[in-house]
């Protein structure tokens, strides 16, 4: 998979995706990241990309045209038109699905903005996708980006090893995961939950299946909305 992002600040996503686990993915050839500077393709002597914003007030807007070009040259070296994401306060939440789906791709361009934001014709012309990282407002994209990257990386094929790749996470069902625990035994007077030791893989299963409803319904009730998962551990075989 090969992520593109389009940024005026390469650094802040070169210092997060060449770390950890992306970063090894990178290095192993399982993914790769391509920072874009807009910058480059500022059509003033200035370098500058961002202007004033018509009708007045404050902060500044990114132009169009740089935008553009970045995008364009993108196309032009892969050779298609990929799903260009904006990351932006004006959208959905970004969830487990959406990271999914966008994992299927093998392009992916991500579009990065700051200041006030980037001039909407452009935004018209070649997104295809809006993604928020959450209802707050954040002074740049690339947080965003970074985050949107991280998740994504986990369904790429090769990116996590055995060890790494769980077969249950949280919002897999729409279910939070079960609580972990490793050794010692006993930690600060509270002892491991024996089902863990007992050996029993049924009864871990069934243990784990109802911690991770109880928990969703502590923690995130409104993923449970609708769920027969409630019915299963209210009930239990009754139900
Ligand atoms: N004026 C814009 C508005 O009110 O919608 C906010 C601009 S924000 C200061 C600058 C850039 O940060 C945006 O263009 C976007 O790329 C990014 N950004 C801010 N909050 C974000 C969020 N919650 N999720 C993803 N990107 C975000």
């Amino acid at each position: 998979m090969r992520f593109h992002v389009l940024t005026l600040f390469p650094e802040m996503i070169e210092g997060i995706v060449n770390t950890s686990i992306t970063g090894r993915a990178i290095k192993n050839g399982y993914m790769s990241v391509e920072t874009v500077n807009i910058r480059d393709y500022s059509t003033k002597k200035t370098m500058r990309v961002d202007d004033y914003p018509y009708g007045g007030g404050a902060g500044m807007v990114m132009e169009p045209e740089p935008v553009y070009q970045a995008v364009s040259a993108i196309e032009d070296k892969i050779g298609k038109k990929p799903r260009v994401v904006y990351l932006t306060p004006q959208a959905e939440v970004l969830n487990q699905t959406k990271v999914e789906e966008l994992a299927a791709e093998e392009d992916l361009v991500l579009l990065c903005g700051h200041y006030e934001g980037i001039d909407d014709r452009v935004l018209q012309e070649v997104v295809t996708d809006y993604v928020s990282i959450g209802d707050y407002v954040l002074t740049g994209g690339e947080l965003g980006a970074a985050v949107l990257i991280d998740a994504v990386s986990r369904f790429v094929p090769g990116v996590l090893s055995n060890e790494e790749s769980s077969q249950f996470e949280s919002m897999q069902d729409n279910l939070l995961e079960y609580p972990q625990y490793t050794r010692p035994e006993e930690w600060h007077g509270t002892k491991v939950p024996p089902v863990l030791l007992s050996g029993d893989h049924t009864k871990i299963d069934t243990w784990r299946y109802e911690q991770s409803v109880i928990r969703t319904r502590e923690r995130r009730p409104d993923l449970l909305r609708n769920s027969y998962h409630v019915l299963c551990v209210t009930y239990g075989d009754e139900g």
